[in-house]
């Protein structure tokens, strides 16, 4: 008999240019549409692993941007869900578009102002917190909505948001982490490390 998988990794061999979305988090920006807010593939990457998904869970992507966090949480395994909550109209637009085109259409968009935006949503198993920080509301309704064992992970880039982190790293401890990141780019003729703005992210398990 043939092996179906073998089939589709023949079938994708045969088209070199095909835009095969790869198998691990931290898909390049390339990826989706965005108006620049949207987390670093590397970072992302490492934000996936702290969130610990397992199969058939839901996750609560707050202050969504592009939806990238959520996006890839749908895409770990075909039974996860995630609610993408996000205050911008333009932004949820733009989720809902890159839950599409990355084929995970059940991805649920909710348009408004976390923590307001968070009541009555269906219960998450895990939280992500990526907009909103600096507003420890936000931090206390995710964490409140989790079940034991939930995890919950906040990536911080202000000066307003990091003390939320450091302060619920105190009281709930879990851990906390700085990502630097460089990539090379041109500098005049040659190349040189440009450093994104550090990434303070504080996960935990309730
Ligand atoms: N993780 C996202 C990027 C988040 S940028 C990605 O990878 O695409 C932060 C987002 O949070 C912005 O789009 C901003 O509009 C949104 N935001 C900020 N405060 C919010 C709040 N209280 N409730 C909902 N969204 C919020």
């Amino acid at each position: 008999g043939i092996d179906p998988l073998n089939t589709v990794a023949v079938e994708v061999a045969a088209d070199a240019h095909a835009a095969v979305i790869p198998l691990a988090p931290g898909l390049d920006e390339a990826w989706f549409e965005s108006d620049g807010q949207i987390t670093k593939a590397e970072v992302r990457a490492v934000t996936l692993a702290a969130l610990r998904p397992r199969a058939g869970q839901v996750l609560w992507d707050v202050g969504a941007g592009s939806g990238s966090v959520g996006i890839e949480w749908c895409l770990r395994h075909p039974a996860n869900r995630a609610l993408a909550v996000e205050a911008r109209e333009d932004r949820a637009a733009r989720i809902a578009r890159n839950a599409l085109a990355l084929g995970v259409p059940d991805l649920a968009v909710v348009r408004g102002r976390a923590p307001e935006a968070l009541r009555g949503l269906r219960p998450p198993d895990a939280a992500f917190v990526g907009g909103g920080v600096s507003d420890p509301a936000v931090i206390a309704a995710a964490w409140a909505a989790l079940p034991p064992g939930g995890r919950l992970v906040a990536n911080a880039v202000t000066l307003e948001s990091e003390p939320v982190l450091i302060e619920a790293y105190r009281r709930l401890g879990g851990l906390l982490r700085r990502i630097g990141i460089a990539r090379a780019e041109p500098v005049g003729g040659m190349q040189g490390w440009r450093p994104a703005m550090p990434v303070t992210q504080w996960a935990a398990t309730k």
